[in-house]
């Protein structure tokens, strides 16, 4: 195994066989643009935590180990400051003062030790629940900059925790990446994902995921381009190889020559540059030739996205996955902290409408107070459930939890009056779930009526579609609210039974299944039946490849990530309805995915022959 010392100031966790001359590596386009930049390897193997009550007797020697451990982890900061220093990463060196200060707080190991002592606890179990209740104090505090400093805490209490269990055997510790750098890890999850944006990395490389797993629909919303389901990646590169990302053509390169990296180079300032051309229609409708109008929307994760959505000709917000929000949270988000955040963005997006879509928490979008949550209502740890992706979560979970549920309407009613607000529930499996739901919404307004609260009377109402039983049912549930928007990532996934973050079966994720595109027409039916838009917000309707066959298929509205909105204008600019419509009439004729790709591929070449190299190839 390559110790820090050899492999530069970062340190990989397996060992690495590098290839001996330049290797293309492809697994799936996850995030379009290109880097070039130098590798920044991630252990993300979730460190536990034992927990075990110890006898009188052993409290002495468990003092012993937390002191050594604590000892061994100011060592490895030292050594690392060390190295730092020589390669001038001088930003990242601080980073790391302020890590040994925190390691010497009394704050943190006086409580802990006091733990071993009075509670009989080994020291795991001890200094994991200091390092809790100081990020609980954290989170207390209204600024955000203090608040953000509880990952600073963890991180430290991992690093202690790595060297009492052994694990952090590696001299090394994990700082956060240098910018510019290109990220390798087995798998990241959505968290992760936000605090590398933070970090400015340049790309995102892993073995694992999908191109519909919430932390490539992260690294799309952020702009880092990310080719993910590379299998075996980590075992091929160490920290510090330089590296190509090609997050269009899903492509990794290893060991380029000096050409190759002048070359992406290249492309990479062409694309940009292409890019920045195609906004020149940036206020112009999505209108066809014969004058059908699309509505484009935007898809976002945090509140920092709008400016951005808004740049790149967002009509609106069409799907805010207001979950993102609160993922490393420990305890429950308060009705105050929804309103603030809600207000803030309705008033930003406004005029145009903002779609909260209600907490859609679980399997990978997992905060710690959820783990707490469904734990104690189960009976068992989340991480238990035997198929969390049909388990307690979104809607189900908040209807079941309904203080927490309320407190997020509520949050969402008060700040309805500052703008456009919609609000949309996710997972909706038939019609009782939306009465439940809608009825919750409707205790909420009348408590605040009673309460003297304002609101807006009209707020629109509407669901995602996205199971089989929903699509199956959707004209009783267009009658019942008031639009609908199609998440074909999960419907996807459900009516194909393939797990959207598992990257051996990727290859089955086919939107133009011809279950799929009867789904999405069924769908589009009942609403327009009942006089209702229909939207689609899955990553469906972000790819221009699609964008013909959407228009085809009658959707009012098309919600993607906002990089993706010049290019999907584009083509609808270029279009015409009526024959749009036509060719999905041949396409539902067609039995098999393939054969309505190879239409649709040939169909779309004239449109996509400029946009080629700037949409995501599958
Ligand atoms: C979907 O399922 O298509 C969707 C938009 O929701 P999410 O990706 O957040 O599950
Ligand atoms: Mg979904």
């Amino acid at each position: 195994m390559p110790s820090s010392d050899e492999s530069g100031p970062y340190f990989a966790v397996k060992p690495v066989s590098r290839p001996l001359s330049t290797e293309v590596r492809h697994g799936i386009a996850a995030s379009p643009g290109i880097a070039v930049g130098r590798a920044f390897v991630i252990d993300r193997r979730r460190i536990k935590v034992p927990k075990r009550h110890i006898p009188a007797e052993e409290v002495a020697s468990e003092l012993v180990r937390l002191d050594e451990a604590v000892s061994r982890a100011d060592l490895q900061l030292e050594r690392l400051k060390r190295k730092l220093r020589e390669t001038d990463e001088e930003q990242t060196g601080v980073i790391l003062e302020a890590y040994q200060l925190i390691l010497h707080d009394e704050h943190l190991i006086n409580p802990t030790r006091r733990r071993i002592r009075d509670e009989k606890i080994n020291a795991e179990w001890a200094l994991h629940k200091t390092v809790e209740e100081i990020k609980q104090r954290f989170d207390a505090i209204d600024q955000e900059y203090f608040r953000e400093r509880r990952s600073d805490v963890e991180f430290v209490g991992e690093q202690v925790l790595r060297n009492l269990d052994g694990s952090g055997a590696s001299d090394a510790p994990q700082v956060p990446p240098p910018q510019g750098s290109v990220v390798v890890a087995h798998d990241l999850s959505p968290a992760d994902t936000v605090h590398l944006h933070k970090s400015l990395v340049a790309a995102i490389v892993t073995d694992a995921g999908g191109r519909t797993s919430h932390s490539s629909i992260l690294a799309q919303a952020f702009g880092i381009p990310a080719v993910v389901g590379l299998d075996t990646i980590t075992e091929a590169i160490g920290s510090g190889d330089l590296l190509i990302v090609d997050g269009n053509r899903g492509e990794v390169i290893l060991c380029p020559t000096h050409e190759l990296v002048d070359e992406y180079r290249f492309k990479a300032r062409s694309q940009h540059q292409r890019i920045e051309a195609l906004l020149s229609d940036r206020d112009a409708p999505a209108e066809t030739k014969d004058h059908a109008r699309v509505g484009l929307l935007a898809n976002i994760e945090m509140p920092d996205e709008v400016p951005y959505a808004l740049d790149y000709g967002a009509e609106g917000i069409g799907l805010y996955r207001t979950e993102f929000l609160f993922l490393e949270r420990s305890d429950l988000p308060r009705e105050e902290e929804h309103f603030m955040h809600a207000r803030g963005v309705v008033r930003r997006v406004a005029p145009f409408p903002a779609t909260f879509r209600t907490f859609d928490l679980g399997v990978d979008k997992v905060a710690p107070f959820l783990h707490k949550m469904v734990g104690a209502s189960l009976g068992i740890p989340t991480d238990k459930e035997p198929n969390p992706a049909l388990g307690l979560r979104s809607l189900r979970l908040c209807l079941r939890e309904t203080a927490m549920f309320k407190a997020q309407l509520r949050g969402l009613l008060r700040a309805s009056t500052h703008g456009r607000m919609r609000i949309m529930f996710p997972m909706i499996s038939g019609v009782q779930e939306l009465r439940a739901a809608k009825a919750i919404l409707e205790e909420c307004k009348a408590e605040m009526r009673r309460e003297g609260l304002p609101f807006a009377e009209d707020i629109p109402v509407g669901i995602m579609v996205e199971m089989p039983s929903a699509v199956m049912v959707a004209d009783h549930l267009a009658r019942e609210c008031d639009f609908m928007s199609i998440g074909t990532n999960d419907l996807i996934q459900y009516a194909l039974a393939l797990d959207r973050l598992n990257e051996h079966v990727g290859y089955l994720y086919q939107p133009l299944h011809p279950a799929v595109l009867r789904m999405v027409k069924r769908t589009v039916e009942a609403g327009h039946a009942a006089g209702k838009r229909v939207a689609m917000c899955g990553e469906m309707a972000s790819d221009p490849l699609y964008s013909i066959v959407l228009l085809g298929l009658e959707l009012d509205d098309l919600s993607m990530s906002a990089s993706a909105l010049p290019l999907v204008k584009r083509v609808l600019r270029q279009a015409h309805a009526e024959e749009a419509k036509r060719l999905v009439q041949t396409l539902l004729e067609l039995p098999s995915a393939e054969d309505i790709e190879a239409v649709v591929r040939d169909y779309m070449r004239h449109y996509l022959a400029d946009l080629e190299d700037l949409r995501p190839q599958h």
